[in-house]
């Protein structure tokens, strides 16, 4: 895949090495120390801010908590190259397509551990869209997992994983997801499993919606392609989340077999147009 070219997104925020905001923390004083802090500030009538430092060890300044400058290694010169070509591409099918606007996603880089509007994430929940703060959270373990399925063509299956993302953003952008809340909330349970692989699906299509533009412009060869389509084959947010210890699971917890994955996707890639990824209609 060729992806040196690629406009670099701005909507990339990485903030890999930072403490994540780990429940139970807060600026490196546990919660026991501003209530010690609280306390002492009732008891004594002192500033509790003055008591914090004093626990802190520091001085006068409250500590910074951005520790670690955002690193740019290859990683996250891949993702900003991929997630503005996910933004040239969405904006030119939003235009002819839907003669609609196309409003982009962040898209935050993290490592270990997050807290998202949707809750607090592991790196082991895979990477998932959050409908609530419009954003794409994407863990670099995760990357590394996807290296050992598709081998030396790589890189297209991991854009694969974030455009599949970028999916769930365009569903949520035309009400699709909203729609398919409401409808989940009144059927049966089986319903609900249904619609949701069917989203889960729609999401690989819109996937390959974004490689059928990046193959026009001769980015990907055949072999990228297999490398994506064995990766939609092999980990799909199902393998993923079974190993997950987090509780936040924004994605849905039934997803369509590995065939039904690589047939949509195909279908994406293959024609390019958002009416040919109507998996609602589909038997
Ligand atoms: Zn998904």
């Amino acid at each position: 895949m060729k992806w040196g070219d690629m406009r670099r997104s701005d909507n990339v925020e990485d903030v890999r090495g930072e403490g994540s905001g780990i429940p139970g923390r807060a600026g490196g004083v546990g919660i026991g120390g501003i209530l010690i802090a609280i306390v002492a500030s009732l008891v004594f009538g002192v500033n509790p801010l003055e008591v914090l430092n004093l626990i802190q060890g520091g001085g006068v300044a409250p500590a910074p908590q951005r520790p670690s400058q955002p690193i740019n290694d290859r990683d996250s010169d891949f993702v900003k190259a991929v997630l503005g070509d996910t933004e040239d591409t969405w904006n030119q099918i939003f235009k002819q397509q839907l003669n609609a606007r196309y409003q982009a996603p962040h898209l935050v880089l993290f490592s270990s551990a997050v807290n998202s509007a949707c809750g607090f994430a592991r790196s082991a929940s895979g990477p998932f869209y959050c409908p609530a703060d419009d954003k794409v959270y994407l863990d670099m373990s995760f990357f590394r997992q996807i290296n050992a399925t598709a081998g030396t063509n790589a890189d297209f299956a991991r854009a694969y994983a974030i455009s599949h993302e970028v999916g769930h953003h365009v569903q949520n952008l035309l009400g699709i997801s909203n729609k398919v809340r409401q409808l989940q909330t009144r059927g049966s349970k089986t319903a609900a499993n249904s619609l949701s692989v069917r989203l889960e699906l729609q999401a690989d299509c819109f996937a390959g919606i974004w490689g059928h533009y990046t193959a026009e412009r001769s980015l990907v060869n055949q072999s990228d392609i297999e490398g994506a389509i064995n990766t939609a084959a092999q980990i799909g947010d199902d393998y993923l989340q079974k190993q997950a210890q987090g509780h936040v699971v924004p994605e849905a917890f039934t997803h369509g077999s590995s065939q039904q994955r690589v047939s949509w996707f195909t279908r994406g890639l293959k024609t390019g147009k958002l009416n040919q990824c109507d998996t609602f209609a589909a038997q």
